[in-house]
């Protein structure tokens, strides 16, 4: 077992002010090529293009879970509570800071077009021949699988698996203070010390002291109005189909036989889907936005243009439709054809609950994915209850929001063939 650092590391942060570390082993894993990667890979996607201020990085956030996840085990620590399993200090460090190692650029659109899984990929980073593999083994040979059963939420302790991935964990916590932060957002704050000192470990599980209510209240409004004004931002989602759409076309140009100009190699490997953990790690949003610089210049003039687009903001308008019924998208797609514009490509349906985000619900849905333990409080000695049956605000916003749906379209050949359009459709795209 590795030994403490004989003098603590601090990180500077906007969120957490310092960051601290004082493991050998933290500080080894910060410092592995894979870990320093998460500079060049965005917390926020493509939210640069609505929020200027986005630019932070998944290395930001992962030391702002680990600094968290660090705060509450300290705590745990200090008040000796007997219901937190000593001897899980450093998994639990290790998975925090280690649980986003796999996201790839622009996840979230990168993974809807090849299938892939930024938790595969963070499995595979753990447990294959890598820098981060070696730290891991230094501590013990069943380490990295250790690490790696706790992100996969599979690990028998669970109260080391809810630090980082319940309703209220470490992860939200970091990402929602650090988002507001750099989109430059009031609403996304709330009180993270006053919160971690209401946290108790209990039975297996980790609860809030009830004294802690109003605090987690203000932590759910926080989440509810950063889903709603960043999150599913409709210029963000705007520029998320772009981006889908590029890869979409690359690939099936690529499938088609068609010869690039300019195509790297694990990017080749991505759209054939054969990517090893070598390749994987070589791509990040620095190369990624360097193809499409190249692609603007390819043959293809629609992946040319979708290029064009991303690079230079050119998003597609949106309309919202109440009611996206067949005769109605069947007469957009033929008057879009009969235009010059292509209808696979140029018009999309989005309605913002596909994303793989969701507001506060205690209810499980059977089926679900991703079920994440929900907050409960602790009321008196023993007495626990989830949050939603004693506060009336957190009742009132665990409702399903009641979405839209928008159409998506590039405005431009709309105007220039405005005198073909029927006059419904004249006032659907406001182009009267
Ligand atoms: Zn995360």
């Amino acid at each position: 077992m590795k030994e403490q650092l004989t003098e603590e590391k601090v990180f500077k942060d906007p969120v957490h002010h310092y960051i601290y570390v004082q493991d050998q082993t933290i500080w080894d894993l910060i410092n592995t090529n894979e870990f320093q990667r998460l500079r060049r890979i965005r917390q926020l996607g493509t939210s640069y293009l609505t929020f200027h201020g986005a630019e932070h990085s998944r290395f930001s956030h992962s030391l702002g879970v680990y600094e968290i996840t660090r705060k509450i085990i300290s705590q745990f620590e200090r008040n000796g509570y007997p219901d937190w399993p000593v001897g899980e200090r450093l998994v639990s460090l290790c998975a925090a800071l280690l649980h986003d190692i796999g996201h790839g650029p622009f996840s979230h659109s990168l993974e809807e077009v090849f299938d892939t899984d930024h938790e595969e990929w963070t499995c595979k980073i753990l447990l294959e021949d890598t820098g981060i593999n070696r730290v891991l083994r230094e501590v013990s040979e069943d380490f990295p699988d250790k690490v790696a059963a706790v992100i996969q939420k599979k690990y028998p302790q669970p109260i080391v698996v809810s630090l980082i991935s319940s309703q209220m964990d470490a992860d939200r916590m970091d990402y929602l203070l650090r988002d507001a932060y750099f989109t430059g957002v009031n609403y996304g704050t709330f009180d993270l010390e006053r919160i971690l000192r209401v946290l108790r470990p209990h039975k297996g599980q980790i609860v809030v002291k009830e004294s802690g209510m109003h605090a987690v209240e203000h932590y759910l409004m926080s989440r509810y109005q950063m889903y709603w004004q960043i999150y599913f931002h409709p210029v963000t989602r705007s520029s998320e189909i772009i981006l889908r759409q590029i890869f979409r076309r690359a690939q099936e140009l690529y499938v088609g036989g068609y010869v690039f100009e300019w195509m790297p190699a694990p990017l080749k490997g991505l759209l054939h889907n054969q990517l090893s953990v070598d390749d994987y790690l070589k791509l990040d949003e620095a190369l990624v936005q360097t193809v499409f610089m190249q692609w603007q210049e390819e043959s293809d003039p629609l992946l040319s243009d979708l290029c064009d687009r991303f690079l230079n903001r050119k998003l597609y308008k949106y309309v919202t439709i109440e009611n996206p019924d067949e005769t109605l998208l069947n007469e957009i797609s033929e008057c879009f054809s009969s235009i010059g514009m292509n209808p696979d490509y140029h018009m999309e349906i989005d309605f913002p609950f596909d994303l793989p985000y969701d507001v506060y619900r205690p209810d499980k849905k059977e089926g679900e994915k991703r079920e994440k333990a929900p907050i409960l409080l602790l009321l008196g000695e023993d007495e626990i209850s989830e949050i939603s049956a004693k506060s009336d605000i957190v009742r009132s916003i665990t409702g399903l929001h009641q979405g839209q749906y928008h159409l998506y379209y590039p405005e431009e050949p709309l105007k220039e063939s405005v005198h073909l359009l029927s006059e419904p459709l004249k006032k659907l795209f406001k182009l009267e």
